[in-house]
């Protein structure tokens, strides 16, 4: 009896060691993870990243990239990542800081808050590495029309995915019945300017109309206020962030362009989203506009789009859901 109850009591004790080197070990995780994982930032929104030219068709300018990152005087000091030459600037990464220089950084996440008290929180994405789920947002510029965002708005509708469309005035008051349609269906909805400006050649009074007289109309439809805001052509200036600022917009931007308004195919358009999807990250496409008005490329890459992203782990959520 004796000897048993010794036997028990070492086991005991053995067993209260293992406890305690399990505890802290898991302890340390926890905290070399909260160290390492911390520093994301909010809402994917590298803000006009890429300056690239959300080209869009609209402006029917079919623009060589060339001529938006000409006329913004101020951003233009920026390396624009991209585009045009078509390799594969370092995606996310160098986009968004690259940007710094101009106004961008600060706005991003909240812009209510303060003005521009310099560098606010680091922006960008949402959920990241640590294990947390990975986020990535799809986002529809400068419809709606008649015949691509139906389409569009079908393909998400099959696959139960929410996605955020920013709208251009004239085009929502031509079409507020598809403005509804996307309300309806669940997707959120930007301002995108009334007219596609380029807003960095506008005065301040001129960009605060282009802006308000969308959200405007887009209240009237749908009798919600409008947050978001992307530049046409990214182009952005202090001036145009600040002009954002006061009027409390979250200027959003994007870390993936597939270039579907050059008319890119389908296949070149994945090589491009397997080199710059990220978790927080932002896919920039068109329902409406593009080359010669042709977004068939675009129907045609999106149900593929979706599949790789969900193969990849990715859950696809609207613009504001990127920061949980
Ligand atoms: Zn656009």
């Amino acid at each position: 009896m004796k000897r048993r109850k010794r036997r028990i009591n070492w086991r005991r004790f053995s067993l209260v060691l293992l406890f305690i080197l399990v505890i802290s070990i898991g302890y340390n995780r926890v905290e070399a993870l909260i160290a390492g994982g911390g520093s994301k930032a909010v809402t994917g929104s590298p803000a006009v990243n890429g300056k690239e030219l959300d080209g869009s068709g609209l402006t029917g300018e079919t623009p060589s990239p060339a001529p938006e990152a000409a006329t913004s005087s101020p951003p233009k000091a920026t390396p624009t990542p991209t585009t045009d030459t078509g390799k594969a600037v370092p995606p996310s990464p160098s986009i968004s800081p690259s940007q710094t220089p101009n106004a961008d950084p600060s706005p991003s996440a909240q812009p209510d808050r303060q003005e521009e008290q310099t560098s606010p929180p680091p922006q960008g994405t949402g959920a990241d590495e640590a294990g947390e789920e990975k986020r990535i947002a799809l986002t529809f510029d400068d419809g709606p029309d008649l015949k691509w965002t139906p389409q569009i708005l079908e393909i998400l509708k099959e696959r139960n995915i929410k996605a955020t469309f920013f709208l251009v005035g004239k085009q929502a008051e031509a079409y507020p019945e598809m403005v509804q349609q996307i309300i309806d269906e669940g997707h959120l909805v930007g301002n995108h300017t009334w007219g596609h400006e380029k807003l960095t050649e506008l005065n301040t009074k001129e960009v605060g109309h282009a802006i308000d007289r969308l959200s405007d109309l887009l209240f009237q439809i749908t009798g919600q206020k409008i947050s978001l805001f992307r530049a046409p052509y990214g182009a952005m200036s202090d001036k145009v962030q600040s002009v954002l600022d006061d009027k409390g917009y979250q200027l959003v931007g994007w870390t993936v362009d597939p270039r579907d308004w050059a008319g890119t195919s389908p296949d070149e358009m994945m090589n491009i989203v397997k080199k710059q999807a990220k978790p927080g990250g932002i896919v920039l496409m068109h329902s409406f506009g593009g080359k010669n008005s042709d977004l068939s490329n675009t129907v045609e890459f999106l149900p593929q789009l979706i599949d790789y992203l969900q193969e990849e782990g990715y859950t696809i959520v609207t613009v504001p859901e990127l920061s949980p």
